[in-house]
């Protein structure tokens, strides 16, 4: 079977350097085009791309993805900053076109194992707060994990949470009920800390991911399955855990 022919939009960024390199040494993939800042999205078509992977910034990626599906060209996203509406959206574009999206904010296993616990923990306590830390060039705050992980724990608690304490400036930020506190510092990549609390106990879930590494094999997984993955796609848990 022919390589299937990848395009990478944000070629130049970390992680779009990062997944250039894991596509280059995948032998099922071909690296069919390095978009930057400075081309032109054409290059995709010009180059027979059959799935573009968007790692660029919050304000470009809504665009770039609608652009690729209205070209008939599958997208892998893990560029964060998607509102609820841009996800409706591009499921409008993706229905219209026949060319699949999969929108992951965290493409970490280990990630989405922590989203997991976290939901699976929810309807047991009382509260929980989320402490996310990122290097010091992110531009969205709070993260795509972070925000996804207080939609998917407050979603497990029809009548929701408690009180969220009292407002102040450094008590984060309240997102359905799970106020969420966001780090940004050098020397981080990653990182994520659920804190849940009842009456005499706490539960904590954390993970690290210490290497943009940690995202390629679901970047790669993302990328084989986007073509049989009908529409919109989001969370690389859909993948992994497909009867779920
Ligand atoms: P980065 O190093 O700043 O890279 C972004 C790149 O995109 C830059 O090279 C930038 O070029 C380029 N760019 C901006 N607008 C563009 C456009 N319209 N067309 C083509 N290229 C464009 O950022 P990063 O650390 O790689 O992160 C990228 C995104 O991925 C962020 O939203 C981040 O939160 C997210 N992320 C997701 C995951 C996940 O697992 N889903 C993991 C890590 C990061 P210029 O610098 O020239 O503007």
């Amino acid at each position: 079977m022919p390589a299937l022919r990848v395009g990478v939009v944000g070629a130049s960024g970390r992680m779009g350097s990062e997944t250039c390199a894991a596509i280059t040494h995948d032998p099922d993939l071909e690296l069919a085009v390095k978009v930057t800042h400075s081309d032109s999205l054409d290059a995709l078509v010009e180059e027979d791309a059959e799935v573009a992977v968007d790692f660029t910034t919050p304000s470009a990626v809504a665009a770039n993805v609608a652009w690729c599906l209205d070209r008939g060209i599958h997208a892998v996203v893990g560029t964060t900053g998607l509102s609820d509406d841009d996800v409706s959206e591009l499921r409008r574009k993706a229905e219209a076109s026949g060319a699949n999206a999969i929108i992951a904010p965290n493409f970490a296993v280990g990630a989405v194992l922590m989203m997991r616990f976290a939901t699976e923990a929810a309807p047991h306590f009382d509260r929980a707060e989320i402490i996310e830390r990122h290097h010091e060039n992110k531009l969205d705050a709070p993260s795509g994990t972070a925000a996804r992980t207080a939609a998917l724990m407050s979603a497990r608690r029809p009548d929701g949470w408690g009180p969220t304490g009292a407002e102040a400036k450094s008590r984060g930020e309240d997102h359905r009920g799970v106020r969420i506190h966001s780090v940004r510092v050098p020397g981080s990549v990653a990182h994520q800390e659920v804190i849940l609390g009842a009456r005499g106990q706490t539960l904590t879930i954390r993970h690290d991911s210490i290497d943009r590494a940690s995202f390629m094999p679901g970047v790669l997984l993302a990328v084989k399955a986007v073509a049989k993955s009908p529409g919109v796609t989001v969370g690389l848990e859909r993948l992994l855990f497909p009867g779920a």
